[in-house]
């Protein structure tokens, strides 16, 4: 079975990702994070968001809003694509005019070309009760529109000055041509951007510096980092000097976008709106990732099988259940009441995710929390009853050490920094 379809069925069989409205047959391209999917796509939009505003200066966030006055669409570009046919290629989903293409096959990738046909992504909804009185508009294409929005809000609310960055996660929505390979391709999905405003400048040199930062902070979280690589794309949008995107196994999960002052002049001239600042209109390096392709290279990079054990080695950050812990024995009320309580503490004193489990033998809870990552089980057994002295046993080594139940506080801090 090839990799990801291992991933698929075992984010299904174990809650981490369904398929939207299954009961319903699905509606493709569209998923739902199940339990154990919510609690790791929160930790990694919450590693991603510290290391944003914590360990950086100069950058603030926003949460703007999915439906937005139908002319950012226009103005962003979005909407032009009904005037002329497009034909997409089937395997690297670039768009061309149909008019420049002779013959079915891609002039970049050789792959295969649909029919042309008056192309627009963007999903359309409708304002308004009456029914002759609705306005329509559009889901949002790209969350970065957002931020462009209230640039001019953000200025003017707190003390930032030139360079600095806005940084949002949220939703987007698109009409993919040809949506698929699981989580890959989605209609509904998660970005994660930064746009960051300097003057025209200082661009290369924070071009430069976002590049690498971020391809720093993925191989910070990743097993394998020599599988990501910057692709760089040789045709350029015309007000850009360099585009390259951050690929896992050759497959995008970023784009590093010099925008230069296109976004904010667009939007300044379709509002009419004054968006200069600092007698300028910034320019802009974009970092836009897609939250649901992290989760889902993150998950092919931690799948390991060995021998018997399948173990997803997750980040301990990023794994959904920090600690499970186990009575090792069901039917011992002294053990469980035990267990009970070191469970109990470390949930609500500690707030680590914390799994029970007192079902089957040691044996079979060990591999189901490897299954899903678990990076640490602690058992209470009859020794705990004499010393308070508890099992540690760790995900990737499958080694056990024997620690006092009252140092648990301290151990799972450090190893969780
Ligand atoms: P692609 O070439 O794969 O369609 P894109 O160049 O259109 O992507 P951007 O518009 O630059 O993508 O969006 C930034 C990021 O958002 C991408 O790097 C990707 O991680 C994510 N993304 C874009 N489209 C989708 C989608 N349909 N499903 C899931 N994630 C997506």
């Amino acid at each position: 079975m090839d990799p990801t379809e291992k991933i698929v069925s075992l984010t299904k069989r174990r809650g981490f990702i369904y398929p939207g409205s299954e009961i319903y047959g699905g509606v493709g391209g569209i998923y739902d994070y199940g339990p154990l999917g919510v609690l790791m796509k929160n930790n990694l939009k919450q590693l991603w968001w510290q290391w944003m505003t914590l360990d950086h200066e100069d950058i603030v966030g926003i949460d703007g809003a999915i439906i937005t006055h139908p002319k950012v669409w226009a103005a962003s570009g979005h909407v032009k694509g009904f005037v002329d046919p497009l034909t997409e290629c089937k395997k690297c989903h670039h768009r061309f005019k149909a008019d420049d293409i002779d013959g079915q096959i891609c002039p970049d990738c050789g792959g295969e070309l649909t029919a042309p046909k008056n192309f627009n992504t963007l999903v359309p909804t409708e304002l308004g009760v009456i029914e002759e009185e609705k306005v329509k508009t559009y889901l949002r294409g790209e969350a970065c529109q957002t931020i462009y929005l209230n640039f001019k809000n953000v200025v003017d609310s707190t003390r930032v000055k030139l360079p600095f960055g806005i940084v949002q996660i949220g939703k987007a929505f698109r009409n993919e041509v040809t949506f698929g390979n699981f989580i890959f391709r989605l209609r509904e999905f998660e970005q994660w951007d930064l746009q960051w405003f300097t003057r025209p400048e200082d661009m290369a040199k924070w071009y430069d510096y976002w590049k690498q930062a971020r391809m720093d902070w993925y191989s910070s979280l990743f097993n394998h980092p020599e599988n990501l690589s910057f692709h760089q794309h040789e045709k350029l949008a015309f007000y850009a000097q360099k585009a390259f995107d951050i690929q896992y196994q050759g497959r995008e999960m970023e784009g590093i976008h010099w925008r230069s002052d296109w976004d904010l002049g667009r939007h300044s001239q379709f509002s009419g709106q004054d968006l200069t600042f600092e007698g300028l209109i910034p320019h802009i390096v974009e970092t836009s990732g897609g939250v649901d392709r992290c989760f889902l290279f993150l998950l092919l990079d931690a799948y390991a099988e060995e021998g018997e054990r399948v173990i997803l080695k997750l980040h301990p950050r990023i794994a959904p259940v920090k600690v499970a812990v186990f009575p090792l024995l069901a039917n011992k009320p002294d053990l469980v009441a035990k267990a009970r309580d070191i469970y109990r503490h470390l949930k609500t004193q500690l707030h680590l995710s914390t799994i029970w489990d007192d079902r089957g033998n040691i044996g079979k809870r060990y591999y189901a929390q490897d299954e899903i990552g678990t990076p640490w089980c602690v058992t209470v057994d009859f020794q705990t009853l004499e010393d308070h002295t508890v099992t540690i046993r760790d995900r990737d080594s499958a080694s056990q050490i024997r620690l006092p139940a009252a140092e648990l506080d301290t151990y799972f801090t450090n190893r969780l920094k």
